[in-house]
C-alpha cells in the first residue's frame, strides 16, 4: 500500500460470515475520557449500520495479544491512541505514506488478502481538514508548531506537504524538536524547517507575520489548570498580527487558548480535527462518506456532557 486510496478502491466487507457486524473501536491506555465512540456511533447510525464502535483499555504489553485476537474475530478496524501509535506502526503489514512519514499509526484496517493489519495516520488529513474549515491554506506561509511528539510530527508533515514556506518547531525539550526536524526536514526542501526551545527569546525575528501557530504539546491535557508556559503577547509574537491563527490540538477551554484569547482573531481547538481524523478513519473502514455534521454535533454534545459531569 502506498497511500490510503489503494484500499478504498477495494470492496469493503462490513459483516462476518455469520452476518454479524465486524467489530470496530478504539484502543488506548488510559481511555476513560474519550468521546470517539459518541461521534463514531453517530456515523454508523446515520448510515443505518448496526455496528457499535467500542473502546478497550489495553496496556502496552497486551497490544499484540489483543490484535491477534481481533484478527481471529474478524474485526473491521481499530483506532489507536496513546501510547499505541508507534507499536501499531510496527505491527502493520503495510502502511500509508502518512503513517510512514510520521512513524505513527492511529488507524488499522484488517485486510486478510494483504496479510493482516494495514496502517494509516488520519491525524495528518484531519488536521488539514480542520484548517480548511477556517479557509487557511499553509502554502507559502510562515508557521510554528509547539511540541515534538507524535501529533507534532503529523502536523509538521501536513504543513510541509502543503508547501508551507517556514515551519518553526519549538519544544520544551529542544533536542526532541531538533530530532523531528532532522528526520522530516530533508524530505521537504521547499519548507524552511528549524527547531528552537520553548522560549520566545530564542525565536528568530522576522518582520513578516507568522500566520499559524499550532499547539501540538500535551501541556493542556497534563496541566489543564496551569497557565500555558509562554505568555500571550510573546506567543502572538512581535511578528504576529490579527491574521494569525492559533490552533490547539487539545480541545475545550485549554491553557493555550486562554493565553491567546485576547490576541487571536482566529482560535481553533482540537475538536474539529478529532472529528475529521475520525471521519477519515470511518471512510477508510466502510468506504462510505462520513456524515460530518452528525459526527461534529455528537462530539459537541458528548463534550458538553463531560464538562457538566466535571463541573458537578
Ligand atoms: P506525545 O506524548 O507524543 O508528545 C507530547 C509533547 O508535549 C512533547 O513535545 C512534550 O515535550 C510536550 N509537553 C508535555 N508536557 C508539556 C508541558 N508541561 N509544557 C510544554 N510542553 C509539554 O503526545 P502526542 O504528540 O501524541 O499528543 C500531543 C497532544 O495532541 C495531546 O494533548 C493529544 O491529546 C493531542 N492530539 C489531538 C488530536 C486531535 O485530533 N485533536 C490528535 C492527536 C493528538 P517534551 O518533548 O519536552 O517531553
Amino acid at each position: 500500500m502506498t497511500n490510503s486510496e489503494d484500499h478504498s478502491a477495494q470492496a469493503v466487507r462490513l459483516y462476518r460470515a455469520d452476518g454479524s457486524p465486524r467489530p470496530v473501536g478504539l484502543l488506548g491506555f488510559p481511555i476513560k475520557h474519550t468521546i470517539s465512540p459518541d461521534f463514531q456511533n453517530a456515523a454508523f447510525a446515520a448510515h443505518h449500520l448496526p455496528h457499535r464502535y467500542e473502546k478497550w483499555e489495553v496496556a502496552p504489553q497486551d497490544l499484540t495479544t489483543f490484535l491477534e485476537k481481533a484478527r481471529r474475530e474478524d474485526f473491521l478496524g481499530l483506532n489507536l491512541t496513546l501510547p499505541h501509535k508507534r507499536a501499531a506502526w510496527e505491527l502493520a503489514v503495510a502502511r500509508s505514506e502518512e503513517a510512514d512519514a510520521t512513524g505513527a499509526v492511529n488507524t488499522l484496517l484488517l485486510d486478510e488478502e494483504q496479510g493482516g493489519w494495514l496502517g494509516h495516520n488520519t491525524d495528518v488529513g484531519g488536521f488539514l481538514e480542520a484548517l480548511g474549515t477556517v479557509g487557511y491554506d499553509p502554502a507559502k506561509q510562515r508557521t510554528m508548531v509547539i511540541g515534538a511528539g507524535g501529533a507534532a510530527r503529523a502536523v509538521v508533515y501536513a504543513l510541509a506537504s502543503s508547501q508551507a514556506a517556514e515551519i518553526a518547531v519549538v519544544n520544551r525539550t529542544w533536542e526532541h524538536a531538533a530530532e523531528l526536524v532532522s528526520q522530516l526536514g530533508p524530505y521537504f526542501p521547499q519548507s524552511h524547517m528549524y527547531s528552537a526551545p520553548l522560549d520566545p527569546a530564542a525565536w528568530p525575528y522576522n518582520r513578516n507575520p507568522r500566520t499559524l501557530i499550532v499547539n501540538a504539546s500535551s501541556q493542556g491535557v497534563l496541566e489543564p489548570d496551569q497557565p500555558f508556559p509562554v505568555e500571550a503577547d510573546a506567543l502572538a509574537g512581535r511578528d504576529a498580527d490579527r491574521r494569525t491563527i492559533f490552533f490547539d490540538l487539545t480541545y475545550g477551554d485549554t491553557p493555550f487558548l486562554r493565553a491567546v484569547r485576547d490576541e487571536a482573531a482566529h482560535a481553533i481547538d482540537g475538536l474539529a480535527m478529532l472529528v475529521s481524523q475520525g471521519a477519515l478513519s470511518f471512510e477508510w473502514w466502510t468506504g462510505l462518506p462520513a456524515p460530518h455534521a452528525e459526527m461534529l454535533a455528537a462530539a459537541q454534545s458528548a463534550l458538553a456532557e463531560r464538562q457538566q459531569e466535571h463541573a458537578g
